[in-house]
């Protein structure tokens, strides 16, 4: 029989559940309720709460539908405060769902701006938290590497985006340390959220132990692909499937253990799903 090991730490994080309920205890009681892009960035969980009535504006048009009776709700990762601004004109009510830990990071990266650091910060470029922060602090630079560290003032500060991994983010800190803090004041913050922090370790954990790993989460959620990056790294038989449809039964072939983990958008019921579907297999 196939052994199912299941991450500790799965399904919604925190701050994404605390998004999703708001939303939809506000779908529930009537309201017209708008997200701006994507609530979270899974296809599977979005279906459902459009299904509900969930509705969605693009950020990037200039004309927006009729929101004078509509609740805007911002997502966990937040948006640039300009579009929060516009929407509070535009909107009867908008809701902030983004989650505490990345309000706190903002505020610590904007407290180390008006003490005078540069600031660095490890992430993506396009992603909606680096988005968010961007506008909070603009002069903050995102880098993804040691590399793109260069002519640095005599105070500089280091930051992470909340979902990045910890091994690059230790890999610039380390550098840092040794190359720059003889020439600068060097501030390092691990602003790395503690929930995906514990998913790397459980990742690691997996995919060194099982025969197979299997990563549950949306193709665009960034730290769903930061799991399956690092597990693929450990199994190569390490695969990302959006739900139990996805998986083939192929796959299975000589494998006697299987270890499950999940993005942050993931629903507990897709893990549910998963693994009913794995029992049914014939191993
Ligand atoms: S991953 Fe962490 S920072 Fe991001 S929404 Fe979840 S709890 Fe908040």
């Amino acid at each position: 029989m196939l052994k199912i090991e299941i991450a500790e730490e799965i399904g919604f994080c925190f701050g994404v559940d605390r998004a999703v309920k708001i939303v939809e205890s506000l779908l529930y009681k009537g309201t017209k309720v708008y997200v701006t892009g994507e609530l979270i960035h899974n296809a599977d969980e979005m279906k459902r709460l459009t299904e509900l009535g969930l509705c969605s504006i693009d950020i990037n048009d200039e004309k927006w539908p009729d929101l004078s009776t509509a609740t805007v709700v911002i997502r966990a990762h937040g948006i640039p405060i300009e579009v929060f601004e516009r929407l509070k004109d535009e909107a009867q009510n908008v809701i902030d769902a983004t989650c505490p830990v990345v309000i706190t990071l903002s505020d610590s990266i904007k407290s180390a701006e008006e003490n005078g650091f540069e600031i660095f910060l490890y992430g993506h470029e396009k992603h909606d938290e680096v988005q968010h922060l961007k506008s909070v602090v603009k002069q903050v630079k995102v880098v993804e590497s040691y590399e793109e560290i260069k002519n640095v003032s005599k105070k500089i500060a280091l930051f992470s985006q909340t979902t990045m991994d910890i091994d690059g983010f230790s890999k610039i800190s380390g550098k840092l340390g040794e190359e720059v803090s003889k020439l600068s004041t060097l501030l390092i913050k691990n602003s790395i959220c503690h929930v995906t922090l514990q998913r790397e370790r459980e990742v690691k954990r997996l995919a060194k132990s099982d025969d197979l790993c299997l990563i549950v989460g949306g193709k665009n959620s960034s730290n769903t692909k930061k799991l399956f990056d690092i597990a693929k790294k450990l199994n190569t038989r390490t695969y990302l499937v959006l739900d139990s449809t996805e998986i083939n039964e192929k796959w299975f072939d000589s494998v006697q253990s299987v270890g499950i983990c999940s993005g942050t958008s993931t629903p507990q019921r897709i893990i549910n799903d998963i693994v009913e579907r794995l029992r049914t297999f014939k191993i």
